[in-house]
C-alpha cells in the first residue's frame, strides 16, 4: 500500500507513520514543517510542502499515486483559534477542501481525517457517542466540523470517494522507546505542561478551575495513548479499503481522569513534587469529556493496548526528558 500522510512530521502523524512503516507500507509525507519536525519521521519520504500550494500538491499526487491519504496537517490550539480564526479556517478548513478537490479529481478513493472531540463542544451526556449533535464552541472545533460536513457531502456525491473521520479525545504519551513524542514550542496540554513543571521549565503551573461539578471539582478528560490512536488509524484505513463505507468514530478509552488525578500521577511518575496552583477556570472548558467508544470497538475491532494513565505519563516523561 502506498499512503500519503499530510502532517506526518507532527505529533500524531509521526506516530501513525511509525505504525504504517512497521507493517511495511510505502509512505510519502507532506509537511510544511511549521509545527512538525523532520526528526520525528521514522519511515517514508518527507516532502516539505504547504497544502495551500495546490499546484504542487496536485503534482505530488500525480507523481506518487497514493492508494490512500491520511490528513493530519492542521493547527490545534484552541485559544489561538479564538484570537486568529482566519488562520484556522484557512489552514484547517480551506486547505483541506483544496486537498480534497485535488484528491477527488485524481481519483483517490480513501481518505482518513483527523477530527476532534472539540466538535461536541460542551456535551450534555457523558460518555459522548458519535450521534451527539455537533456544537463546537470555538473556531478550532468549527474548522473541523466544517470539514466533516464537506466530507459527508463528498462521500454522497462522488461514488468512489470514501472517508473516515476520527474524533480524537485527549491524546497523550509517546513512543515506548522515546524516539518520537510531542514537541511544541509552547505546550498547552495538561500532561505536557505538568511534565515541564516537574522539569522546572514551567514555573507557574496552574490547575484551571476547582469548582466544576465533578468528584474533585476539576475537569475530567479521556486520555488516549498516541500509539493506540495510531493503531485506530490503521484499523480505519483497512476497514475503509475493505468495506468502502464512510463513517465517523470516537477515539478514546471510555473513561476519564480529573486534572488533579493527572497532576498526582505526574508527581508519582517523575518523583518530583512540583507546585500546582489552583486557579480560575479556563474559558470554554467542558467539565467532562469522555468518549463512548462502543462504535470503534465494534466496527473497527479496535482494541486499546495502552489504557493506563501511568504508562501514558511514563512514556511522555521519557520523551520529555530528552528535549
Ligand atoms: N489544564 C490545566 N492546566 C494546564 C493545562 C490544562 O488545569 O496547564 C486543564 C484544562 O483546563 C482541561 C484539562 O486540563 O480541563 C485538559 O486540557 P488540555 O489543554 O490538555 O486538553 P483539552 O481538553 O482542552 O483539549
Amino acid at each position: 500500500m502506498k499512503i500519503l500522510v499530510t502532517g506526518g512530521a507532527g505529533y500524531i502523524g509521526s506516530h501513525v507513520v511509525k505504525h504504517l512503516g512497521e507493517r511495511g507500507d510505502d509512505i510519502v509525507i507532506i509537511d510544511n514543517l511549521s509545527t512538525g519536525h523532520k526528526e520525528l519521521v521514522l519511515y517514508g519520504k518527507l516532502i516539505k510542502e504547504d497544502l495551500a500550494n495546490t499546484e504542487a500538491i496536485d503534482c505530488l499526487i500525480k507523481r506518487y499515486k497514493p492508494d490512500a491519504v491520511m490528513h493530519f496537517a492542521a493547527f490545534i490550539r484552541v485559544e489561538e483559534s479564538v484570537k486568529n480564526p482566519i488562520k484556522y479556517y484557512s489552514n484547517n478548513t480551506a486547505n483541506t477542501i483544496k486537498l480534497l478537490e485535488v484528491l477527488i479529481n485524481r481519483g483517490i478513493e480513501y481518505f482518513i481525517f483527523s477530527s476532534t472531540a472539540a466538535v461536541y463542544g460542551i456535551p450534555e451526556n457523558i460518555p459522548v457517542s458519535e450521534d451527539t449533535p455537533l456544537n463546537p464552541i470555538n473556531p478550532y472545533g468549527r474548522s473541523k466540523v466544517l470539514v466533516e460536513e464537506v466530507l459527508k457531502d463528498c462521500g454522497l456525491a462522488y461514488g468512489s470517494f470514501n472517508y473516515i473521520s476520527l474524533r480524537y479525545f485527549n491524546v497523550a504519551g509517546a513512543d515506548e522507546r522515546a524516539r518520537i513524542g510531542q514537541k511544541y514550542p509552547e505546550a498547552t496540554h495538561l500532561i505536557t505542561r505538568a511534565l515541564k513543571a516537574a522539569k522546572g521549565e514551567i514555573k507557574n503551573f496552574q490547575i484551571y478551575g476547582t469548582d466544576y461539578d465533578t468528584p474533585d471539582g476539576t475537569c475530567i478528560r479521556d486520555y488516549i495513548h498516541v500509539d493506540d490512536l495510531a493503531d485506530a488509524h490503521l484499523k480505519a484505513l483497512d476497514y475503509l479499503i475493505k468495506d468502502k463505507k464512510s463513517d465517523v468514530f470516537n477515539c478514546g478509552y471510555g473513561h476519564g481522569y480529573s486534572v488533579k488525578e493527572v497532576v498526582n500521577m505526574v508527581r508519582k511518575v517523575t518523583g518530583i513534587d512540583f507546585e500546582a496552583k489552583e486557579a480560575g477556570r479556563r474559558a470554554g472548558d467542558p467539565p467532562a469529556l469522555v468518549a463512548d467508544n462502543t462504535k470503534i470497538k465494534n466496527i473497527l475491532n479496535w482494541k486499546p493496548m495502552c489504557d493506563d494513565l501511568e504508562y501514558i505519563i511514563k512514556t511522555a516523561w521519557e520523551w520529555e526528558k530528552k528535549l
